[in-house]
């Protein structure tokens, strides 16, 4: 009754044909971006269904966020028709560990309706039970807790498995032993945390045979996208799943590793052959997204990273438009071009949504977001938040209503105890109480309240300085610019100290949003203007489905594609990102270069890499240099342009030239002294870079400001 050739096989190459044909034993396909790889495992899927190979309730397929697992169920549906009935357990790991959690709960000593708690909950808890502990919480932040025990959680590491030398890295070797209370207290609440979906999951296939034999039995086709990141406890649990039918299909790029930091493991993929002996490893080399020139820039950069397994890639689109590399001025310079050329893509008929925006850093979205406010350019922020949204800039916001208003009740409710200040609920009520029956604002009856002796002396202490704060600003607010103001208040409040003690990369992604936020204020004329500025923007409803340019991280961006894509930001120290230029060595570096990869290869017909040559931070100018992966983009494929006069020819000079001195080091060959090989040793800016400051600086007439303010500079 099958066709000779069903609808998903007509437009596979044969290398694809042959990865969706090979159903049996354990096949990797290895390629690089753009090759088709989620294709034809979607293909695959289909395949399976279609030819009954499988009911669907035998398939396994892992994608790396919802939206792909939606993405995929939608093309299958489309390819197979109503040829099968049901749906194969597809979605994320965490989905997916959920779902097999909630049918063995009891075995980890959970109810099958158990919470999934958020990071809020989690670190409510971790800190009671560090206080519990008589920790000193200033001392041995929970935060700090909360990012180590993710970490034992994303490499499979079980309270037991938790040795002397791992306890030893929170609060003198308590580690493992807060660890195991939490697990125990989560256990107790009936709940458990994202980590845990997958190592209970984990533990359950571990510790009882007969459940590990029925998935495996069960599981006759497993499939994962996206495989080069995976951490260690979602390969292990995936190891186990396939070891017994072996019939498990692997794609991925080492190219597009990029989440490290995250804990995954390159080398997963890497091993995939020694896994699983006999392994088919299908290498796709056309590329179907990218014009040539798109895929020799991105070729270009990548080619400057070390250990790569290396690929071919090829494609038979036109030539197309060369890579622009746009020079700009400054930040809203950027965010103004950017804006035009949108308009003006948008006049001759391109629709918004074949448009992306790609950042390396959270914060940089801001820039953006105001000015399409600004000219009515629809917009959305894919993978977070829009920035006036986010949680920290929602606290700081709140702090300075409060100072600009101090009858916002709102605002009060949401900085009254953040960061904690050991004002309990009972204070609280209290202040809400008096509020109510004396018709007044929060702030006044929280001052009023202190007269009165209806507070613990502890609570009463907490709530007497914040009122005093509260005043204080005010008065500050009447002499200092306002951008100043904030700067002082996120620090005397303690607001900036909460994130600084966490030490994860979240935290510093945060403080990096608050550097932002106050970098904006200085745009404003006065707190006021700034604060309606704000309140417009947050009002923009959203929800009418009309076509919107799309505003991300590149984290975010992985697997996507777009017609015309815009690269922001690539300087020295936004892009490699200051934090990889500091770790030294190349580990971080070449990251930060595989991200620059994933970035270009996002774009299918044309591509823009900004880079401003002066960033504001706070209120002064610095200058700023173009990222070394600007100085990696093979010329041929590349076409400069600068909007700064007179800076085009000196700017050409450094990098174009090939004759220049400082050119082969700029390209990042990494030969000779390079400034690479310098910044990667940890003096960041040494002797040749600070030279190309200032020969671009003259010839731009800015002198001032040396480029090694940033990192004073970036954190509030
Ligand atoms: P990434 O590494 O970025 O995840 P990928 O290898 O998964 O990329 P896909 O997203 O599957 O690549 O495919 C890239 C583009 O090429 C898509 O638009 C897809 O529809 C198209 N494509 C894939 N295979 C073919 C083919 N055989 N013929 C024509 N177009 C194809
Ligand atoms: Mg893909």
């Amino acid at each position: 009754t099958q066709l000779a050739d069903p609808p998903y096989l007509r437009n596979l190459n044969p290398p694809q044909r042959e990865a969706v044909l090979t159903t049996d034993g354990p096949v990797l396909m290895l390629a690089g971006a753009g090759t088709g790889k989620t294709a034809a495992l979607t293909a695959r899927l289909a395949h399976l269904l279609y030819t009954r190979k499988a009911y669907p309730s035998e398939i396994l397929a892992v994608t790396f966020t919802n939206k792909a697992a939606r993405e995929m169920r939608e093309r299958v549906g489309r390819l197979v028709g109503d040829a099968v009935e049901g749906m194969p357990w597809l979605g994320t790991f965490h989905s997916i560990g959920a779902k097999m959690l909630r049918r063995h709960a009891e075995l980890v000593g959970l109810q099958s309706n158990f919470t999934i708690l958020d990071t809020d909950d989690q670190l409510r808890l971790l800190k009671q039970l560090v206080i519990a502990a008589d920790l000193d919480e200033k001392r041995f932040p929970a935060r700090s807790l909360a990012g180590l025990i993710d970490e034992w959680k994303n490499k499979g590491l079980t309270p037991r498995d938790i040795d002397a030398g791992e306890s030893e890295r929170y609060a003198n070797g308590r580690g493992g032993e807060l660890y195991q209370q939490y697990q125990d207290r989560l256990r107790a609440v009936n709940a458990c945390d994202f980590g845990d979906l997958l190592l209970h999951a984990l533990t359950i296939l571990r510790t009882h045979r007969d459940v590990l034999e029925q998935y495996q039995q069960r599981f006759r086709y497993i499939m994962v996208d996206e495989y080069q990141d995976t951490n260690a406890v979602q390969y292990l649990w995936l190891r186990l799943l396939a070891q017994e039918r072996r019939n498990i299909a692997c794609v991925g790029d080492d190219d597009q590793s990029i989440y490290s930091w995250r804990g995954a493991q390159v080398e997963n993929i890497l091993k995939f052959e020694k896994d699983f002996p006999g392994a088919k490893v299908i290498r796709l080399e056309q590329n179907y997204r990218s014009t040539p020139h798109i895929l020799g820039a991105a070729g270009g950069v990548i080619a400057n990273n070390t250990g790569r397994l290396g690929k071919q890639l090829w494609t038979e689109l036109d030539a197309g438009e060369k890579v622009r590399v746009l020079g700009v001025w400054d930040g809203p310079e950027e965010a103004r071009r950017v804006g035009d050329e949108i308009e003006a893509a948008q006049r001759i008929g391109t629709s918004l949504d074949d448009i992306a925006i790609l950042v390396r850093a959270q914060h940089q979205t801001r820039e953006f977001e105001d000015r399409f406010i600004a000219i009515g350019l629809p917009y959305r922020i894919v993978g977070g938040y829009r920035f006036y949204e986010r949680a920290e800039i929602r606290d700081a916001l709140a702090y300075l209503r409060i100072v600009n208003q101090p009858a916002d009740d709102l605002a009060f409710e949401r900085i009254v105890n953040v960061p904690k200040r050991g004002l309990g609920d009972k204070a609280l009520a209290k202040i809400h109480q008096l509020a109510r029956i004396e018709q007044m604002p929060l702030t006044l009856a929280a001052a009023r309240i202190l007269d009165t002796d209806e507070l613990t002396p502890q609570a009463r202490r907490a709530l007497g300085n914040l009122v005093g704060d509260i005043a204080r600003w005010r008065d500050m607010a009447r002499e200092l610019p306002h951008a100043e103001l904030a700067r002082q208040l996120l620090d005397e409040s303690g607001y900036t100290a909460m994130w600084q003690a966490e030490k994860s990369a979240e935290a510093a992604g945060r403080l990096e949003n608050l550097t932002e936020l106050v970098r904006a204020m200085e745009e404003y004329e006065s707190l006021g203007a700034f604060l309606e500025h704000v309140s417009l923007v947050m009002d923009r409803d959203g929800d009418t489905r009309q076509p919107e340019v799309t505003i991300m991280t590149i984290h975010a961006a992985k697997g996507l594609e777009f017609d015309t894509v815009f690269l922001a930001g690539w300087e020295e120290g936004l892009f490699p990102s200051q934090r990889s230029m500091d770790e030294g060595g190349t580990r971080a570096l070449e990251e930060e270069r595989r991200l620059a990869y994933v970035a270009i290869t996002r774009a299918r017909r044309r591509a823009t890499i900004l880079h401003a040559a002066n960033r504001r931070i706070y209120g002064q100018w610095t200058s700023s240099l173009p990222s070394r992966f600007v100085g990696e983009l093979p010329p041929e494929h590349t076409d400069s342009e600068t909007t700064m006069s007179g800076g085009e020819s000196l700017w050409r000079a450094n990098w174009s030239d090939r004759t220049d001195p400082f050119a082969d080091i700029a390209r990042g060959t990494g030969r000779g002294p390079g400034w690479q090989r310098a910044a990667s040793a940890g003096s960041t800016f040494t002797t040749q870079p600070t030279r190309l400051v200032e020969s671009r600086s003259s010839a731009v007439s800015l002198g001032n400001k040396g480029r090694s303010d940033l990192s004073v500079g970036q954190r509030v």
